[in-house]
């Protein structure tokens, strides 16, 4: 288990959300323009949208919860 993941370039905390369920990056960041979303910056894959943040993670980190076998 790896948990060095260095998330994110936009000055938030990423240490909590896991890499992208779709490509693998670990380039995941969580980013506010309306509601809250968790999007992946090399596929460009979108997470829920959320009000809170926390939701928006949780939910992310479920989903990819959800794909592993
Ligand atoms: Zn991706």
């Amino acid at each position: 288990m790896t948990t060095s993941f260095v998330h994110g370039q936009k000055g938030d905390k990423m240490g909590e959300l896991k890499p992208c369920p779709f490509c693998g990056s670990e380039h995941v960041v969580c980013t506010k323009p309306t509601t809250w979303q968790v999007w992946c910056t090399d596929c460009k894959c979108i997470g829920p949208w959320k009000t809170e943040r926390e939701d928006a993670i949780e939910a992310w980190n479920k989903r990819v919860g959800e794909q592993d076998d």
